[in-house]
């Protein structure tokens, strides 16, 4: 960014500073209170969870004075946007065999390797023999002048490529070092081999570049799926996307006379070339079972008083798990308080702020989206579909599983990012004295798992803001101590409940800071962009005559 935009900027933020609005941690609490109740069944898309959720966000947006920012039916705007959601499931066993020689070994499915129910739009996969090619990391990217495929053709062929980017165990290289690049994402393989037209991706699974041991990849996959309902999902997949244990690969590559951790490290380097994997086969036979279901975004609006057409996002999903196996207590039902009823309860009371303010010059949309938990379908639906243009939306600021206790020193996004977004929060942070703490863990790629991302990836600047951990009473010591509790005994687990005890004066005084950085880009003529070496800038600067 020019210095010029930061100083135009952080002198509107001066301005303004007067009218900076205060957020109430009561009202913050007892929103979450509501939306993790028992009532409502853990938020689960398409269920009765799903409608209490629902109206209870649309009544409270109401209430705090936005206005109906959704799909126009009649001619009127709606407060909602129609989702409709793929939903697919393997129905009965998983055939899997190898042939090696003359050796066939039989698979079992969530053993040797998981597979997905294919989303392809097919009710069978079914193939015999078919060829395995090991492509590297699976990457092309023309930026960093690199290509692990040098022309190979994968029709009708299996590609099988390893997890993350070239550079993560090197350290050091093209893609950023340790830290994930969106190629080194299980997401970015599928699509990239599903361009390439071929047969199917087999991710070889390690636990160190995936960041989650086996037991993650066998349950996440061999459940059932979502995607969005896409108008030509074959583009999108290809009919067989696995995972395989790395011990199991490289009794493959054995076979084919190769040795595995020899053919990585070529894929290491800019002159890797594909190998196919001579005398091996792959067969295999499952049926998918394929549903339509729908959910739906909330969407609320303060209108921009002079650029009514450009926008900027707050997001955060308002779904969770759902209903599903019972923890020691025989609780079942996954409430979801902190994920993310923290991001509903944020969205509201930003929705109340603006309202009460002098209206904004830009259009601030709130985007409660569904279906986060199923992949970051609600938000992948909305930048698929988006209700106002993607090259008029300013920037994205997501809220996802916000701490509610008391106030922090710092603060973080997920993920490692470059892009002025950014430069501003922390600009804007510190005049607050509040630090920015970088992700520190880059290489588990949570940058590719937030709901921003869908945004991003289209070229919108977006981030996903994090609660600090160095709190003001107690320290690092304290909200690591906290940190690290949630993720044992709470996250994504029954006891994710409310608590009484919980003070809300941290996100309190973080709203604040955001309300700030919304603000100052709702008031501004600017348009931030991404970082010199963002993968993610070219595509913004595709749309830019657009503005
Ligand atoms: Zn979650």
């Amino acid at each position: 960014m020019k210095k010029t935009l930061l100083a135009t900027l952080l002198l509107a933020a001066f301005a303004a500073h007067a009218a900076t609005p205060t957020f109430d941690p009561q009202r913050l609490s007892q929103h979450v209170k509501v939306l993790s109740s028992d009532a409502f069944e853990g938020r689960e898309p398409h269920t009765a969870g799903e409608t209490k959720t629902v109206d209870y966000l649309v009544e409270q947006f109401k209430a705090a004075g936005a206005q109906p920012g959704g799909d126009i039916a009649d001619g009127k705007r709606g407060w909602t946007q129609e989702v409709p959601l793929g939903r697919f499931q393997i129905q009965g066993p998983v055939a899997l065999s190898v042939q090696a020689g003359k050796d066939k070994l039989a698979w079992t499915q969530g053993e040797q390797m998981a597979v997905r129910a294919s989303m392809n739009g097919k009710p069978l996969v079914d193939f015999k023999n078919a060829p395995l090619v090991f492509a590297g990391y699976g990457v092309t990217a023309p930026e960093r002048k690199w290509d692990d495929f040098k022309g190979q053709d994968l029709k009708g062929k299996l590609a099988i490529v390893l997890i993350n980017d070239p550079d993560f165990e090197t350290g050091a290289g093209e893609f950023g070092g340790k830290a994930m690049t969106y190629y080194g994402r299980w997401t970015y393989k599928y699509e990239e081999m599903a361009r390439r037209g071929a047969l199917g991706t087999i991710i070889v699974h390690e636990t160190a570049p995936a960041s989650y041991g086996w037991a993650t990849v066998k349950n996440s996959n061999t459940n059932v799926m979502y995607d969005i309902v896409r108008k030509d999902p074959a583009k999108s997949h290809a009919p067989m996307e696995a995972w395989i244990q790395r011990d199991a690969a490289a009794d493959l590559f054995k076979r084919a006379g190769l040795d595995f951790e020899a053919a990585k490290k070529q894929a290491q380097s800019r002159d890797f070339k594909p190998v196919p994997l001579a005398g091996v086969t792959l067969s295999a036979r499952y049926a998918v079972d394929a549903q339509v279901i729908k959910s739906r975004n909330v969407v609320a609006l303060i209108p921009g008083s002079e650029r009514a057409d450009e926008t900027i996002i707050y997001s955060g999903h308002w779904d969770h798990l759902g209903v599903g196996a019972p923890d020691a207590k025989g609780d079942k039902i996954y409430n979801g308080a902190v994920d993310n009823g923290t991001g509903m309860a944020a969205l509201i009371e930003l929705a109340r702020a603006y309202a009460q303010g002098p209206a904004p010059k830009r259009s601030v949309v709130f985007l409660a989206v569904t279906a986060e938990e199923k992949g970051l379908l609600g938000s992948e639906y909305y930048a698929a579909n988006p209700v106002y243009p993607l090259e008029k939306t300013v920037g994205v600021i997501n809220l996802d599983a916000l701490s509610p206790h008391g106030p922090s020193r710092n603060f973080t996004i997920s993920g490692s990012a470059k892009l002025d977004l950014l430069d501003l929060l922390v600009a804007k942070a510190r005049q607050r004295n509040q630090a920015y703490a970088a992700d520190p863990k880059p290489e588990a790629g949570y940058f590719f798992r937030s709901d921003h991302f869908s945004f991003a990836k289209r070229g919108v600047p977006a981030l996903s803001f994090g609660s600090g951990e160095d709190w003001v009473a107690g320290g690092t010591a304290a909200g690591k101590a906290e940190e690290e509790s949630y993720t044992k005994d709470r996250y994504h687990q029954p006891a994710d409940e409310w608590n009484a005890k919980w003070p809300f004066t941290g996100m309190a005084s973080d709203l604040e800071l955001l309300y700030g950085l919304g603000r100052d880009l709702a008031d501004s003529r600017d348009w931030p962009n991404w970082g010199k070496d963002s993968e993610f800038r070219v595509l913004r600067e595709a749309s830019a005559s657009k503005r």
